[in-house]
């Protein structure tokens, strides 16, 4: 099946509300002749700034985390209905960086899962392994239990709103890029375990895309494995000429 390759940036805890913009804008200048599906995940802080930044192009906003209730006593807390009412069409769920340097579980991802597709947000959701698990070959266990609890209780329709990004904890932020043949084969691997959850034709629509170091320089074969549908870009997302040479190898 043609999916459509969908690029998203994650500016993680970086950017002004004025460097957001003009990161934002250039992005926009310099995507407009691509098809590509892309988006760029502020920090909370800058979403309203990027939001108007994109207004008019096909360029979409999502943020990099929520809660999981509408609204109530959540101290520093941000619901799905929140995001959506400041233009964010996706928010990122399981990343990384909030399981393990947050401490997020796979109950608690689940929790947020379904709240954020209960609001209407479109959920990238990532999975990924660490160096250790992967060294141990654990690495398709611990992605099987990481889609099997995350996605629990949903079914094949809500996958309509599911983007998952297959990020090994080992190449984010490091360098290390996972090599074609791992990207290749984890990717498979998730694809089928979706299929055997949710059946063939979820996981045939299914995008996956890849996350961890992806640059220019590696993105073009990355982004042409057959069961890779697009990229999440952390640092190379901060830079505008590097992301757009990004979205560039994704055509
Ligand atoms: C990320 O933050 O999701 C990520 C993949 O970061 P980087 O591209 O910097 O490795």
């Amino acid at each position: 099946m043609q999916r459509p390759k969908f690029i998203a940036g994650n500016w993680k805890m970086f950017t002004t509300q004025a460097v957001a913009a003009e990161l934002a804008r250039a992005v926009v200048a310099g995507c407009a002749q691509y098809k590509t599906k892309i988006a760029l995940c502020p920090p909370f802080t800058a979403i309203s700034t990027v939001v108007e930044a994109v207004r008019g192009s096909a360029v979409t906003v999502g943020s990099q985390n929520c809660y999981f209730e509408n609204e109530g006593a959540f101290t520093g807390e941000i619901a799905p209905q929140m995001l959506l009412d400041v233009g964010c069409k996706h928010v990122i769920l399981g990343h990384s960086e909030r399981r393990h340097v947050l401490g997020e579980s796979d109950e608690m991802v689940n929790r947020k899962v379904k709240a954020a597709l209960a609001a209407g947000l479109e959920v990238i959701f990532c999975i990924g392994e660490t160096q250790s698990q992967r060294q141990a070959d654990q690495t398709e266990s611990v992605l099987a239990v990481q889609l099997t609890s995350g996605l629990a209780g949903l079914s094949a329709s809500d996958l309509n709103q599911i983007v998952i990004a297959y990020e090994p904890v080992w190449a984010i932020g490091t360098g290390v890029v996972a090599t074609p043949e791992q990207a290749q084969k984890a990717h498979v691997f998730i694809r089928g375990t979706i299929a055997g959850n949710f059946g063939e034709n979820a996981a045939a629509k299914l995008l996956i895309q890849y996350g961890g170091s992806v640059k220019p320089e590696n993105a073009t074969t990355l982004l042409h494995l057959p069961d890779v549908d697009g990229a999440l870009v952390g640092g190379a997302s901060l830079k505008a000429d590097l992301f757009l040479a990004i979205i560039r190898a994704a055509q």
